[in-house]
């Protein structure tokens, strides 16, 4: 096998790794909105039942001061059938009918509160309802984490002996540069030559777009022991099998 060929052997093994612990990623990332989500309407529901209660509170309130009143004006009348003279029979009267105009308006304002009550139980049990819909979605976004781990474990664990292997067999000074260049392009250290006009002599690198001087894709095509650079972007370059069997067609 050619440096160049076990330094591509070696950036498709890391491809692949990368393209399996994206998945693995991109499975926490979507647990991690589920639980958000669920975060956001748990909240809702605690806030929804603590207006209920404060509403029931006063609703409640509003009741007790209603059969209070109703309770004094009752007095009154009692007290109405053994007045002694017509002032104090008007006295009470009036005093009858300010009460009565004050449980009136306290009618009124329990009435309100009880509509109240009945809005925020409609709304407490639809959002019960999304919150039991959401920890459904999230405990299924979780199973998902899970099974992704454990179906990459076997196939990471085989692909990084493969890669040691890979390893191994690239001189040192050779995956010195390798490394170098992972580390500068975050993994994409190699690029394909990309054809663009044979007749013309026009290839390109697959990294950066721009074109490739012939002299490069000669050095590829015959020293297959030297590592050739994309001239702009730095990139090893490659010939990838589609491009090696047009060229052995041609
Ligand atoms: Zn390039």
């Amino acid at each position: 096998m050619s440096l160049q060929e076990k330094l591509q052997q070696l950036f498709l093994l890391d491809q692949h790794i990368r393209g399996i612990r994206k998945r693995l990623d991109q499975a926490v990332a979507r647990h991690k909105t589920q639980q958000a989500k669920l975060g956001q309407f748990r909240s809702q529901r605690q806030e929804l039942a603590s207006q209920l209660k404060m509403a029931q509170v006063k609703s409640a309130s509003a009741d007790n001061q209603i059969k209070d009143l109703q309770q004094r004006i009752d007095r009154l009348r009692d007290q109405m059938n053994n007045v002694k003279s017509n002032k104090e029979y008007s006295a009470v009267l009036i005093e009858v009918n300010t009460l009565k105009l004050e449980k009136s308006k306290l009618e009124d304002a329990a009435l309100e509160l009880m509509g109240q009550v009945e809005r925020l139980q409609q709304e407490l049990q639809e959002i019960e309802a999304r919150c039991q819909q959401q920890e459904k979605l999230a405990a299924s976004a979780h199973a998902e984490v899970d099974a992704s781990q454990a179906e990459i474990k076997d196939q990471l664990d085989e692909l990084t002996t493969k890669r040691v292997a890979a390893e191994s067999q690239v001189p040192a000074e050779a995956l010195a540069v390798f490394n170098r260049l992972a580390y500068e392009h975050e993994g994409e250290v190699m690029a394909a030559v990309v054809e663009e006009d044979r007749r013309s002599n026009d290839y390109s690198c697959g990294g950066c777009y721009i074109s490739i001087p012939i002299e490069r894709v000669n050095a590829l095509m015959t020293h297959l022991d030297q590592i050739v650079c994309c001239p702009n972007c730095g990139r090893i370059l490659y010939l990838d099998e589609e491009f090696k069997a047009s060229m052995g067609s041609k």
